[in-house]
């Protein structure tokens, strides 16, 4: 029997906060641990199991509204569930929250004018030039949150020491045995 307890870290923030950046190494820091862990990434789900969805209110809460339900399911069945999502609504999040087991909310935190400088995906520039509507932190919302479990300063600190602190809480909660 493995000591893993099923959770949700949940990584909200801006477009190029570092939310992938982050779950990515992370997770697999956690799977050569021997822990049971998926993975949930906006851009990848948004490629198939809510292909169809675009970026309206509507659609994004649909979009969560999908994952969320899988995110129960793996994360009742003790599986370990790092999922990267802009996830903007204060109100969403809760919903999340109250849906699924052990939900860890994780705040990928950047100054806008860092995100939009790094410009991962050349989306800021097309945004500031008004070619993308509903963009988070341009032309749509993003509400904070107000009392994060974790909080990653990722344009103070390095990805290392953001998935430290992200492992330290896991252990330090229980979720994961201590290494
Ligand atoms: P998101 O998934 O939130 O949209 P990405 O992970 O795609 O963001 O992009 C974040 C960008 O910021 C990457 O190019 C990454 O290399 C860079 N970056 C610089 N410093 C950090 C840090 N401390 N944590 C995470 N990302 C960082």
């Amino acid at each position: 029997m493995s000591d893993q307890k099923g959770f949700v870290l949940w990584f909200t923030g801006l477009s190029g906060a570092g939310k992938t950046s982050i779950a990515t190494p992370l997770s697999e820091q956690l799977k050569a641990r021997g822990l049971k862990i998926e993975r949930l990434d906006g851009d990848v789900v948004r490629q198939s199991l809510t292909r169809d969805l675009g970026f309206s209110k509507e659609d994004r809460d649909k979009n969560i509204e999908r994952v969320t339900f899988v995110a129960k399911l793996l994360s009742r069945n003790e599986v370990g569930v790092l999922a990267s999502f802009i996830s903007p609504y204060r109100e969403t999040r809760a919903m999340i929250k109250s849906e699924t087991t052990n939900f860890i909310e994780v705040f990928v935190h950047a100054p806008l004018e860092v995100c939009a400088e790094r410009d991962v995906k050349g989306m800021y520039a097309k945004a500031f030039a008004g070619e993308i509507e509903n963009f988070t932190g341009v032309s749509d919302p993003y509400e904070e949150p107000l009392n994060p479990d974790v909080l990653l300063n990722t344009h103070e600190e390095t990805i290392e020491e953001s998935i430290a602190k992200c492992v330290a809480y896991l252990e330090e909660n229980g979720y994961i045995p201590a290494s």
